[in-house]
């Protein structure tokens, strides 16, 4: 299969290459397939308001249910998606997946709260994404506030490109997050300049905050940053009690993690949310 593929065969000059490059070929011809034949699926991840302890959002989160090897996380296949442009008509998918999931549960009478989507960066540069949203959101007729994207700081490098893009997709409605907060390329310029409404810290920044004092103060000044710029903030990969007391004694807004609930199928969503309709998800404050 290799062999047919003239375009990389140059690159082929040990066994370990080899591998590596017919491991991309295979992987994205299988994802071809795959998106035709329907093999990805959404989960979806709760985000807990800190004081009420309610749900407030869902991030979906892609699968691949390959037919040998099982549930695949992104990890294993969104990097070679980006590489090949697969992204592109994938990342379509998600948007209108997530959209029309989001619809399906409100026509259920579960309670209206957003869903967020990740962002690549090539999905960023295509070419008129905010009419590709807008028509998503027409076709499954979800409104534009229960949409959220979620986009990672080294998409903001070019600020002049990316505010144009920010600004017709916050015209339209739908709301920005910046994702994994405080790993990426940070300038501060674009947090006053483009129309973000809410930061994700980065689970790495949580994951020791009992233990790291550095950890703690990058994660209280992150909060305290946010709420003087007027942005909500959530803190990502939250696992323990004492992680969540943390950020509630920081007032952190939300948080999002296994403490409060692992990513879900639609169907385990749908259970949560009649349960949860009318009570407090979440151990609230004594
Ligand atoms: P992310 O957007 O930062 O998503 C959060 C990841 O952290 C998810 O991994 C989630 O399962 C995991 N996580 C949540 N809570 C905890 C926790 O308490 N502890 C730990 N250790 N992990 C937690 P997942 O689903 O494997 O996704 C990994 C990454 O793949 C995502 O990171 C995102 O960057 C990317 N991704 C997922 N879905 C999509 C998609 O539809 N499109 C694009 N472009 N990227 C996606
Ligand atoms: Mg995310
Ligand atoms: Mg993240
Ligand atoms: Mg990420």
């Amino acid at each position: 299969r290799v062999k047919e593929n003239g375009k990389n065969n140059y690159m082929l000059h040990s066994d370990d290459m080899d591998n590596i490059a017919l491991h991309k070929l295979t992987i994205q011809h299988e994802m071809r397939r795959a998106l035709a034949n329907n093999e990805f699926i959404l989960y979806y991840q709760p985000q807990y308001d800190l004081a009420s302890g309610q749900i407030v959002g869902l991030e979906a989160l892609i699968r691949w249910m390959h037919p040998e090897r099982g549930l695949v996380p992104p990890g294993e296949f969104i990097p070679a998606a980006e590489e090949s442009g697969i992204i592109v008509p994938l990342g379509n998918w998600v948007i209108e997946e997530a959209c029309r999931q989001n619809k399906a549960w409100q026509d259920a009478g579960m309670p209206c709260i957003p869903v967020s989507v990740n962002l690549s960066f090539r999905q960023f540069t295509e070419l008129n994404l905010t009419g590709k949203v807008a028509s998503i959101l027409e076709k499954t007729g979800l409104k534009a506030r229960y949409l959220e994207i979620e986009i990672t700081e080294s998409m903001t490098m070019d600020v002049e490109r990316a505010s144009k893009c920010l600004k017709e997709l916050t015209e339209l409605g739908v709301n920005i997050s910046i994702d994994d907060f405080g790993t990426g390329y940070s300038s501060f310029h674009y947090l006053k300049s483009l129309p973000i409404a809410r930061l994700k810290i980065d689970r790495s920044f949580v994951r020791h905050i009992q233990q790291d004092t550095n950890d703690a103060a990058i994660v209280a000044a992150i909060i305290a940053m946010a709420h003087n710029l007027q942005l909500q903030v959530i803190a990502e990969g939250v696992e323990t009690q004492d992680q969540l007391h943390f950020l509630r004694s920081h007032r952190c807004d939300e948080m999002q993690g296994y403490y409060g609930s692992p990513p879900l199928s639609s169907a385990n969503v749908l259970e949560l949310l009649q349960e949860k309709l009318n009570r407090p998800a979440l151990p609230t404050y004594h």
